[in-house]
Formats: structure tokens, C-alpha cells, sequence
């Protein structure tokens, strides 16, 4: 890997600001057409083989896999019964952490809540500020979005619907699933396209039984479709093909890169062109605009350690700091020209934020599985999906849009997922008996991208660095509400028809910002006054500056987005390098 200092007296075709899913793939497709380009990331590059340890085992671990005694992770009381920012009153604890940060694996690449504090309404914001960002622990979930989604406005009117329809897409799905790998099996749903999968993992027994009642209700199981590549991939030294060793249950993060993240899958690739530059501990606080023109000139950023400040110019500026932190720093780059912030002469930048619900389950028990022998079913990098079902056909009474559930079953690493209680021998004999009879799944659900649900700047709260924080305005509506019923009484309902013993149904919905799905700040569209970006990410505005993550999606669907984020960007960089060429940018 060829690494090049940041060159502060260059201007270069274009910067990007961030390293996760879009900045990797920013970085990637930009280099790859030839273009000189320069990856901005606020966090460091970890040694993040030594951070994920896959495979040691609990008893190896001091702390048995927990973080260490002085940090602390917020538990989902402290979201509810506490408001942002997380930080006052937890002076005991040396670090805070999100929820997602309980774990000693993950405690150096979530960030910590008070060097990184926002205010508002409750929120569960989980941010990983380092090389890479989220894709080091994502849970690769890897699905497409389809016409269901793009089109969902003409389906029940709310909202609005995509600049793009499937067919857009589509070629650019191909290439990620062709680039980096995935696994799945062909289902034919027109609402959740296929992929083009590598070999796909198995099903275990309470599953099959699962999928095949399912089946008879008419709805799809399918196995989980993972970002993961099973047969390896020739033209990426970095990776490793998926050996199913079954780690990805430690809330993510693969030391052999199995599973994709953006430094081995994008980044080391797009710096062996030769063409790529990247500054870590890059803190970027504002897009510079030229004072003639109003285009986007490129960035200050703020050293993470010294503190100092930079300033580095560009062609064009691709901002990628993933969907909240991206409003963040378009509504900070305010100007003469452009008062409200970067690219928001619609007001719409903050906006139209949304994301999906998640709480209602069920747990429970294949009771022709106890006391069988244990098998190896954790040797995958996930169970199912069971897709969505409301409101394709039909039209549900109480909601619009839909849901799906993640869950899985088997032998897994002891005595996760059993539910037994007690101690000594008595507590083993009943995990041993229990554990791969043991099945469970959780709903992910669409939340309505509405305009009131929103992000602006905090007047008063700053970060570490003395950049002013974000404030949430954002809470889940009645749609919502009424979906998390619903959730809750087909899960029930999916597993008695299953025949499986119900050890525990929720309804509990979960603390806004949990699903870690967040979308919508800068949405596309074609009219410049209700959207902030065209069809190529492209500001309305200003013509040299594209937003090429989630900030873009126009409405959530209830798929799991990443897929989606790198195939957008994609389609969009490659129309980037073909302005930029053509001397319209
Ligand atoms: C535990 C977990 C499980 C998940 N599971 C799934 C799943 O199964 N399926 C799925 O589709 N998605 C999943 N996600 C979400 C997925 O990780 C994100 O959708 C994806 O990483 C978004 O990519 P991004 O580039 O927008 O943001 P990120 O990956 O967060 O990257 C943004 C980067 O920008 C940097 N940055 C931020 N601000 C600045 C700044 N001012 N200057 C410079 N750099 C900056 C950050 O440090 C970060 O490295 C999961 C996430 C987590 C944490
Ligand atoms: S099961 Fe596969 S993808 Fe998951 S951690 Fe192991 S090797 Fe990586």
C-alpha cells in the first residue's frame, strides 16, 4: 500500500471528507477513473486486527469481553430516563460510550459521548470516528432496495418518491456485489431484489422449520444476506473469503476482513492507484466556498491531536461523514453567499430525517431441538431474514409502509441466546439441553422521513475540538407506533404457527437512533426548493459539491441501507469524473 501525505499547496480533483461505506467508495471509484484525490477522516487508523481480536475467547479476555471497569456504555434505561448530552452525571466513569460501545473489542473505535456531546431530544447515536468508521463492526446485513421503495409515494402518497427508479441502480448494485462480495440466496421478490450472491450459508434446523410455515402464510425467509465474501475475492490482497468461524456475533468486526469494511475493501485498493492521499486525525469543520463564484473551494480541518488548523483546496468537495455528521458540517459552512448553510437554500438540509424502529421480538424454544446434540451453527456470518410482508399486496389498515425481522437460531457461543437461569451444574445441564433449540428474531421497520423530525446546530454546546454540536428534533410517530404493535403481535404470532415454545415476546420499542440507520439530512429530488441534492448526489446549489452517503435516501424503506449508500455513490462518482472531464464542475 502507497501512502502520500496530504499536500496542503495542491489543488486536488477532489477531497473527501470521511472514510466509512461512502468515503471509501467515493475514494475508490474516483481513483479509479484517474483522478488525484484526498480521503479527510476525523478519526485514527487503528491497528483494528488487534482491536477486533475475533477469536479470543472469553476467558482470555480479562474482562470476560466486557468493556473495562472504568468506561461505561449507556444502557437503554439512561437513554430514556436521561436527556443529551449523555456526559453530566457518569463523572465516575472515564469513557462513555453509546450502547453499541460495551464491549472490549469495540471501546477504542466508538467514540467517547463527552468529547463528542449533542443535545435535543433523546437519541442513540452511535459513531465510530476512525479509519473505516462504522464498517468495522457493521452487522453486514447487505440488502437492495427496490421500486417498492423509490416509488413508495405513488404506492400509499406519503412523502415524496426517489429522483430514481430500480433500473437506475440496479448496474451499480452488480458492481458492489461483484467488488466486494456477498452471500444469499435467490428469492425472485420483486420488493428485495437478489444480488449476485457468492456461496450462500445454511439454514439450521429450527430455521427450515421456521421458513417453511412461513411459507405457508404466504412469507419469505431467507438466509441472511451478508456483505460478507464466502468464496474470496482474486483481486483484493487485503481480504480473506468468510472460514465461518463464526465471530460476527461479537457485535461485528472480522480480523481476516471476511466481512467487508471500507479500509480493506475500498481504500487500500484506491491507494495502490497511486492516486489517493490520506490524512487521518482530520477533523473537518467547514467547506470553504470561493467568494466569487459560491463553489465550493475546499476545507479547513482541525488536527484531532494538536489541535491546529488547516486549510486544502479542491476541484470538488465530496462530503461523507456519514448522515448526521454531514448536516452537521454543511449547516457549519455558512457564507455570504450561502447564509443557511452549503447547499440549503431549501431549508431542507437537517431535515426529512429518518431511520428504523427497532424493539418488538420474540424468543423462544424449537422443543424437538432440546437435549439433541450441539452443532456447529455459529460457523456463519448470520441466521435469517425473514422479509417484509405488509403493505405489498395488501394495504394494512393502521400503517403505512413495512417491516422485516433478523433473528437466527443454534449452538452459539455459550450460554448466549438459552435464557436459563441458576448456577453450578444444574445451570450447565439446562444450557447444554437449551442451547441449540434456541431461536429469536427482532423487527427493523420504516420510519416516515418527515419534515419535522430534524437536526439543527446547538448555539451554545460544542465538541472537544470547539465545534458547535448538533440538537435533535426527532421522534417516532404514530405510524411508527402502529407498526411496533403490529410487529410484536405477527412475531408471536409467526413462532406459534411455527410450533415453537414462546419464551419471551417485547414490545419494548427501543430508544430512537438504535437501529444505527440513520437517513435523510440532504435529500435527492428534482425540484431545488423541497431537495438539496439532484439525482447524482449534486448540490442544487453548488455545483462542485456532492453528499454521498445516507443524507441522500429520500425515504428509509425498512432495508438495511449500506448496500444502498455504496451503490448511489458509486453511480454518482462515476458521473463526477465524467463532469469533472468534461469541465462542467
Ligand atoms: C453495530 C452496527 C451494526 C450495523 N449493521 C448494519 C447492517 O447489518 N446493515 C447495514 O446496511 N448497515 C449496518 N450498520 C450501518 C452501517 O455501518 C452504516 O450504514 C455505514 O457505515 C454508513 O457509512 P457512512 O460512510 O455514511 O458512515 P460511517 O461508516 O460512519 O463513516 C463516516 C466516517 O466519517 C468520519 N467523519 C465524521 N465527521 C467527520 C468530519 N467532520 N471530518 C472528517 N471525517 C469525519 C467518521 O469518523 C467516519 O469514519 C451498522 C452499524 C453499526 C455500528
Ligand atoms: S464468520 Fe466469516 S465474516 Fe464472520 S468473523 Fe468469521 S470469518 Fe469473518
Amino acid at each position: 500500500m502507497v501512502v502520500s501525505e496530504v499536500n496542503l499547496t495542491k489543488t486536488y480533483d477532489a477531497i473527501v471528507i470521511g472514510s466509512g461505506a461512502a468515503g471509501g467508495m467515493a475514494a475508490h471509484v474516483l481513483t479509479s477513473h484517474g483522478l488525484q484525490v484526498l480521503l479527510l477522516e476525523a478519526g485514527k487508523k487503528l491497528p483494528i486486527e488487534k482491536e477486533l481480536r475475533s477469536m479470543e475467547w472469553p476467558y482470555d479476555n480479562p474482562y470476560r469481553g466486557q468493556l473495562p471497569p472504568d468506561s461505561h456504555s449507556l444502557s437503554f434505561n439512561e437513554y430514556t430516563i436521561r436527556n443529551p448530552p449523555y456526559g453530566p452525571g457518569f463523572e465516575k466513569a472515564k469513557h462513555l460510550k453509546s450502547y453499541i460501545g460495551s464491549s472490549d473489542y469495540l471501546k477504542n473505535i466508538v467514540v467517547d459521548e463527552r468529547e463528542n456531546p449533542f443535545t435535543g431530544t433523546n437519541y442513540a447515536w452511535v459513531r465510530a470516528r476512525c479509519l473505516g468508521g462504522k464498517t468495522n463492526i457493521w452487522g453486514r446485513l447487505a440488502l437492495r432496495l427496490s421500486d417498492y421503495d423509490f416509488k413508495a409515494k405513488d404506492r400509499d402518497g406519503f412523502g415524496e418518491n426517489w429522483p430514481i427508479s430500480y433500473s437506475d441502480i440496479a448496474p451499480y448494485y452488480d458492481k458492489v456485489d461483484l467488488y466486494l462480495g456477498i452471500t444469499g440466496v435467490k428469492e425472485n421478490l420483486p420488493y428485495l431484489p437478489d444480488s449476485i450472491f457468492q456461496r450462500p450459508t445454511k439454514l439450521n434446523c429450527a430455521e427450515v422449520t421456521l421458513k417453511d410455515s412461513l411459507a405457508k402464510m404466504g412469507r419469505v425467509l431467507t438466509q441472511y444476506r451478508a456483505g460478507v465474501t464466502t468464496d474470496g475475492l482474486k483481486h483484493n490482497k487485503y481480504r480473506s473469503r468468510c472460514y465461518g468461524r463464526g465471530a460476527c456475533e461479537r457485535k461485528g468486526g472480522c480480523d481476516i476482513h471476511a466481512a467487508f469494511d471500507s479500509p480493506t475493501g475500498l481504500i487500500y485498493p484506491a491507494m495502490d492507484t497511486g492516486n489517493l492521499a490520506l490524512r487521518t486525525n482530520a477533523v473537518v469543520r467547514e467547506i470553504t466556498v470561493d467568494p466569487q463564484t459560491g463553489k465550493a473551494s475546499g476545507v479547513h480541518f482541525i488536527d484531532n491531536q494538536t489541535l491546529k488548523d488547516y486549510a486544502v483546496h479542491a476541484k470538488v468537495v465530496i462530503v461523507a461523514a456519514s448522515t448526521l455528521e454531514s448536516a452537521r458540517l454543511l449547516l457549519l459552512s455558512k457564507s455570504r453567499q450561502h447564509p443557511d448553510g452549503l447547499a440549503n437554500s431549501s431549508g431542507h438540509v437537517g431535515h426529512n430525517f429518518c431511520e428504523h424502529i427497532m424493539g418488538p421480538g420474540v424468543a423462544g424454544r424449537a422443543k424437538n431441538l432440546v437435549g439433541k446434540p450441539s452443532t456447529l451453527d455459529d460457523g456463519r456470518p448470520g441466521g435469517f431474514y425473514l422479509t417484509r410482508f405488509r403493505n405489498l399486496a395488501d394495504k394494512h389498515p393502521k400503517f403505512i409502509r413495512g417491516y422485516g425481522f433478523e433473528g437466527g437460531s443454534g449452538s452459539t457461543m455459550f450460554p448466549r441466546g438459552t435464557d436459563a437461569h441458576g448456577f453450578g451444574a444444574a445451570f450447565k445441564e439446562e444450557v447444554r439441553k437449551n442451547q441449540g433449540a434456541f431461536v429469536g428474531m427482532g423487527a427493523f421497520g420504516e420510519v416516515l422521513a418527515r419534515y419535522e423530525n430534524y437536526v439543527d446546530l446547538d448555539p451554545v454546546v460544542k465538541d472537544k475540538w470547539g465545534i458547535p454540536a448538533l440538537r435533535f428534533h426527532y421522534k417516532f410517530g404514530d405510524n411508527e407506533h402502529r407498526m411496533a404493535e403490529d410487529m410484536k403481535e405477527t412475531a408471536q404470532e409467526m413462532f406459534e404457527a411455527a410450533g415453537f415454545e414462546i419464551v419471551n415476546v417485547s414490545s419494548r420499542v427501543l430508544t430512537e437512533g438504535w437501529s444505527i440507520h440513520e437517513m435523510g439530512t440532504a435529500r435527492m429530488g428534482s425540484d431545488p426548493k423541497t431537495s438539496v441534492l439532484n439525482q447524482f448526489q449534486q448540490s442544487h446549489d453548488v455545483k462542485n459539491l456532492f453528499v454521498v452517503d445516507g443524507s441522500a435516501f429520500v425515504n428509509a424503506s425498512c432495508q438495511n441501507p449500506t448496500w444502498t449508500i455504496m451503490s448511489l455513490c458509486w453511480r454518482s462518482c462515476d458521473y463526477l469524473a465524467d463532469e469533472l472531464k468534461k469541465g462542467n464542475l
